[in-house]
């Protein structure tokens, strides 16, 4: 670390006579500078004693997590919030330990014993709901934004009589123009003239709204490079928080450090601690998963949520931060629904708000190598395959999901097997795009394995027909396509009529289901 620390900040009584003999009025030798001004201002000298005042308070966690992550170096001590909560979660420790200590004393040797637990501060990590954070802003309605302007209507005029005003008029339009410019991106400068009467010629109006449009994807090209080069890496202060208490309340050992870092995720190796419940086991390494809140990239799934009836009324509801919970709740679901089938895969230890923890594969915090990075035998990859075959059939079948993101990828090779991982947006079947997802899935799946060199791997419609149980007989990939998109549309109106007859009949408002 650089060292601008407390002593290069304050000059040592050095300079001090080498000035005096060059002065010819000499000075007071008591007069001596210690420290200037702007050192004492300097933000820098105050951060490095603040971080000292820091390590000497919490020399305990600073040790428990030494990693790249939690450190007494990157704890955002900006954060107030940050700070004071962490200050009082030691307070609370040791309230608890003094706690402990008086239990201990009165109860001696005592065969009934009375119990300080609801008196405890620190609770076990999994009953700790509070919501400590302000959600964020529903942003699909900003108060703020100006309305639509006013539209003349089809027949392309308003009024009556002489009051009559038609699309054409000149100062109407110029005004609608003006108007409709507050609907240009946010960072684009148009200047003030939004709060003033003026009208914007057509021509006018539509060259800046060209111009505006080419500046937005530009910025959004530089935005997206920025992203993926710096902020990566970082997780921002109410995750770090989050991550933290995992380590606090014990549950979770250290967090070595980070094993990917994804366009959606970043994924952190730890290793596990004690459970506050005895009957829950925390798993030797695990895997930490965090949801990006960064909402781009998340932007893009929304196909796979929006049409799933199942969380249809919920999507529509919600804000950002919850949409992206609900991707790490999906995770979670599907995970322990192959985890009861019996397909490898890791176990869930955790849900967090965005955050999940699950047993790492891998071992000394290496993680298991991707299919796509691993150099198999011929006899491994044939097993491989075989294995994979048999787990697409147990996820359609017996978990009623569709991977929807398989490929050599997301598939681990731990113990001479294969292992799926990545299922937050696997879907079921009867989702209106489930059935391409699986053709994708199979089109990936025996791509891979054919080029291994798997003589026996079936083609993507075979495969297809092998997982679903359907028998498409279709011989080309269009025509294969073509009925699968026919299919998907039968079983949608089929899931709408089924559904509307069966809310005639029931009020609890299950999602309809579709029997074939
Ligand atoms: P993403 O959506 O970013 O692709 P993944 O779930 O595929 O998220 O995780 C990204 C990477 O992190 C994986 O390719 C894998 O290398 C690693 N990873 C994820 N989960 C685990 C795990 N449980 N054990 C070991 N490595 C994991
Ligand atoms: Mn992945």
């Amino acid at each position: 670390m650089d060292s601008v620390g407390v002593a290069a900040a304050a000059p040592d009584a050095g300079p001090g006579p080498a000035w005096q003999s060059k002065c010819p009025w000499g000075a007071p030798s008591t007069t001596s500078i210690s420290c200037s001004l702007a050192d004492v201002m300097s933000e820098q000298l105050a951060k490095e004693l603040q971080l000292e005042e820091e390590n000497a308070a919490f020399p305990e966690v600073v040790a428990a997590a030494e990693g790249p992550f939690i450190t007494g170096e990157n704890i955002d001590t900006s954060s107030d919030l940050m700070l004071a909560q962490m200050l009082q979660m030691e307070f609370d420790r040791e309230y608890d330990a003094q706690l402990r200590r008086e239990e201990k004393k009165i109860n001696g040797d005592s065969k009934v014993s009375i119990s300080f637990e609801n008196y405890r501060k620190v609770h076990p990590y999994d009953s700790d709901s509070s919501e400590d954070e302000v959600d964020w802003q529903d942003t699909r309605h900003d108060p703020y934004r100006a309305d639509k302007p006013t539209t003349t209507p089809r027949r392309g005029f308003i009024g009556k009589g002489k009051d009559i005003t038609t699309k054409h008029d000149e100062v109407v339009c110029g005004r609608k123009n003006t108007a409709r410019m507050e609907n240009f991106a946010p960072e684009f400068q148009v200047g003030d003239g939004i709060g003033m009467d003026l009208k914007l010629s057509n021509q006018v109006f539509n060259a800046l709204k060209q111009h505006a449009y080419s500046e937005e994807r530009r910025s959004a090209k530089l935005h997206e490079k920025k992203e993926h080069s710096t902020a990566e890496k970082a997780v921002d202060p109410k995750t770090r928080l989050l991550l933290y208490k995992m380590v606090n309340s014990g549950m979770l050992e250290t967090i070595t450090g980070c094993i990917s870092t994804g366009k959606e995720s970043v994924v952190f190796h730890a290793y596990g601690g004690k459970s506050a419940t005895e009957d829950k086991v925390i798993p030797p390494e695990c895997a930490i998963k965090v949801f990006k809140t960064t909402l781009n990239e998340f932007k893009n799934r929304d196909k796979y949520m929006k049409d799933d009836y199942k969380f249809k009324d919920r999507f529509s509801k919600l804000n950002p931060r919850k949409i992206i919970r609900m991707w790490a709740e999906k995770e979670m679901h599907n995970l322990t629904r192959m985890q009861n089938a019996g397909i490898p895969c890791p176990q869930v230890v955790v849900l967090k708000k965005h955050v999940l923890v699950m047993s790492f594969i891998g071992q000394d915090q290496v993680p298991a190598p991707k299919l796509k990075d691993v150099i198999l035998s011929n006899e491994d990859m044939k097993k491989a395959y075989y294995q994979v075959l048999n787990m697409m059939q147990q996820l359609y079948r017996e978990c009623n999901l569709v991977h929807a993101d398989l490929s050599e990828y997301n598939m681990l090779w731990h113990d001479g097997k294969v292992w799926l991982i990545d299922v937050s947006q696997s879907v079921e079947p009867t989702h209106p795009h489930g059935l391409e997802f699986l053709f994708r899935d199979c089109r990936n799946v025996s791509q891979f394995f054919q080029k291994g060199g798997v003589a026996e791997a079936l083609n993507e419609r075979e495969l297809f027909n092998a997982v679903s149980g359907l028998n498409i007989t279709a011989d080309n990939e269009v025509d294969f396509q073509a009925e699968i998109e026919a299919l998907e549309k039968m079983n949608e109106d089929h899931v709408q009529n089924h559904g509307k007859k069966l809310s005639m009949f029931s009020s609890d408002g299950d999602p309809p289901i579709y029997d074939e």
